[in-house]
């Protein structure tokens, strides 16, 4: 429509994107707005073969009166992402478990999850899971390992995530130096429902249904 040449691939686009949709939003009704153009983009401008014939738009539209349909939007092709595996410890004392919030210069900036330990592979040895364990001030036998209950994957711009999850369940709560050397915070369910969570973590959760 406004003949925008910025890459929408590429972070940096954002802020010329936001802008320009800045002026277009009304106020009062995002939502509508926000539902019609994932219509019209589903429906009307397609990404491949736009109904430019029938399209109310079209005496607006630049690419349409430039002849640069298929020029526009520039995208360019997402680089190949790389594959992260995410061991999550889901530390349990009765109805307490043990969360932290994410650091900043990865993904999920302020998000919380739970105990990690990011290895090279979705398989975690046995020895490795009592040693996180123990050093997170926990305590697990090695014939207690079992296989993680769960393994889950999100796909991000340009990283995937493997996650499995490791619960754990503790026979005392952590004590205040274990958790500040882990990062941790103890939270009741109630409290976990309001934590801003990444979608992973929000989907582990509700299918455990703590
Ligand atoms: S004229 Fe074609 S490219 Fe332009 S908004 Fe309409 S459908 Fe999309």
């Amino acid at each position: 429509m406004f003949g925008l040449a910025q890459d929408i691939a590429a972070p940096a686009s954002r802020k010329v994107f936001q802008q320009v949709a800045d002026t277009l939003i009304p106020a009062d009704q995002p939502a509508e707005f926000n539902q019609a153009i994932m219509e019209f983009g589903a429906i009307q401008c397609t990404p491949v073969k736009p109904d430019c014939l029938f399209c109310p738009l079209q005496s607006q539209c630049y690419a349409f009166q430039h002849g640069l349909i298929s020029e526009l939007p520039v995208k360019s092709k997402a680089k190949a992402g790389r594959t992260r595996y995410f061991h999550y410890f889901v530390l349990q004392y009765e109805d307490t478990l043990y969360m932290r919030k994410r650091g900043p210069k990865d993904i999920w900036e302020g998000l919380y999850d739970f105990a990690l330990h990011e290895a090279d592979s979705a398989d975690l040895p046995a020895r490795t899971v009592v040693d996180t364990v123990e050093a997170l001030g926990g305590r697990i036998d090695l014939a207690q390992v079992e296989e993680p209950v769960q393994s889950l994957r999100h796909v991000l711009s340009h990283q995937k995530v493997e996650a499995r999850f490791h619960p754990v369940k503790l026979e005392a709560p952590l004590t205040p130096k274990a958790l500040a050397t882990a990062g941790l915070l103890p939270y009741k369910a109630s409290e976990i429902e309001s934590l801003p969570k990444s979608i992973l973590i929000t989907n582990y959760i509700s299918n455990i249904g703590f």
